[in-house]
C-alpha cells in the first residue's frame, strides 16, 4: 500500500453501517412497487409509487402511507417485508373507492394546467381548446384539481369500486407513469439543446434585441389570458 493511502474504515467499530449500493436495491424496490396500487397521488409524501417503494425498501419510510392501498396493500407489504401490520396512518389520508375526473367541458378556457399536473398522460387537448380525461387511464388521482383556475374539473366515484385500482389499471398507469417521464426527459433535454442553441445566437445579437420577458411579466400575461378567457365564459354566459 502506499504510504499516503489509508486503510478502510472499520464501520463495525464506528456504528456506522455502510452506505448500501443503490443497485442492489433494484430488485426489492420493483417488488415492493408492484404492490403499490399506481395512482401516483404523491399522498405518501413521495413523488410516486416507485419513488415510495425506494423509500420503504432504504428503511426510511413505513408500509402504512399509502391510502389507495389501503388495508390490502399495507397486509401486501407487511407479508413481503417480513414485518407487522401498521393501521393506515391518518395523516396520508383515507382510503376511498375508485374515483375519475370529469371535465366540464364547456366552462373548460384551455389552458393546458390539468395535462401539465396529470401523471399518467390521461388528459387531451390543446392550447384554448376544450379538455377531456380518457376514463380508462385515469387513476383518480386528484393532482390535475387544484391547478384549474376554472375550477371545472370534479372527481366522480365509480360504483361498486371499493378500491382504487385494480390489477390491470395499476400495471396501466405504471407503464403511462414511466412512460411520461422518459418524455418529459427528452423534452428537458431538448430544450437544454434549444436553450443552449439560441444562447450562443444571443451572445452574437445586440443587447436591444435580447431582451427576455420577467418570470413576473410572463406570469402577468398568463394571468391576463386566463381573465380574458373567463370574461369571455361569463360573456357567453349572459347572453
Ligand atoms: S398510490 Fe399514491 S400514496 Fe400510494 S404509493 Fe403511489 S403515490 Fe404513494
Ligand atoms: S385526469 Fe386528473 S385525476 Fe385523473 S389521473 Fe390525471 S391528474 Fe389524476
Ligand atoms: S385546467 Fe381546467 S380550464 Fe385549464 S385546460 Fe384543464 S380543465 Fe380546462
Amino acid at each position: 500500500m502506499p504510504p499516503s493511502a489509508q486503510p478502510p474504515a472499520d464501520l463495525t467499530q464506528t456504528g456506522v453501517t455502510a452506505p448500501e449500493n443503490p443497485a442492489r436495491l433494484e430488485p426489492l424496490i420493483s417488488q415492493i412497487d408492484a404492490l403499490l396500487p399506481q395512482t401516483q397521488c404523491g399522498q405518501c409524501g413521495y413523488n410516486g409509487c416507485r419513488p415510495y417503494a425506494g423509500a420503504i425498501a432504504r428503511g426510511e419510510a413505513n408500509i402504512n402511507q399509502c391510502p389507495p392501498g389501503g388495508d390490502a396493500g399495507i397486509y401486501a407489504l407487511a407479508a413481503l417485508l417480513n414485518q407487522p401490520y401498521q393501521a393506515l396512518n391518518p395523516a396520508h389520508g383515507v382510503t376511498k373507492g375508485k374515483l375519475v375526473a370529469v371535465i366540464d367541458e364547456d366552462a373548460c378556457i384551455g389552458c393546458t394546467l390539468c395535462i401539465k399536473a396529470c401523471p399518467v398522460d390521461a388528459i387531451v387537448g390543446a392550447s384554448k381548446q376544450m379538455h377531456t380525461v380518457i376514463v380508462q387511464e385515469c387513476t383518480g388521482c386528484e393532482l390535475c384539481l387544484p391547478p384549474c383556475p376554472v375550477d371545472c374539473i370534479s372527481l366522480q366515484a365509480v360504483p361498486g369500486r371499493q378500491m382504487a385500482m385494480s390489477p390491470a389499471e395499476s400495471d396501466l398507469a405504471r407503464r403511462r407513469h414511466q412512460q411520461r417521464q422518459k418524455r418529459l426527459a427528452l423534452e428537458n433535454h431538448a430544450t437544454a439543446h434549444t436553450y443552449a442553441k439560441d444562447q450562443t445566437r444571443m451572445e452574437t445579437r445586440p443587447a436591444s434585441d435580447t431582451a427576455q420577458p420577467t418570470p413576473a411579466a410572463s406570469e402577468a400575461l398568463k394571468q391576463a389570458a386566463i381573465a380574458t378567457a373567463l370574461a369571455r365564459i361569463k360573456a357567453r354566459q349572459a347572453g
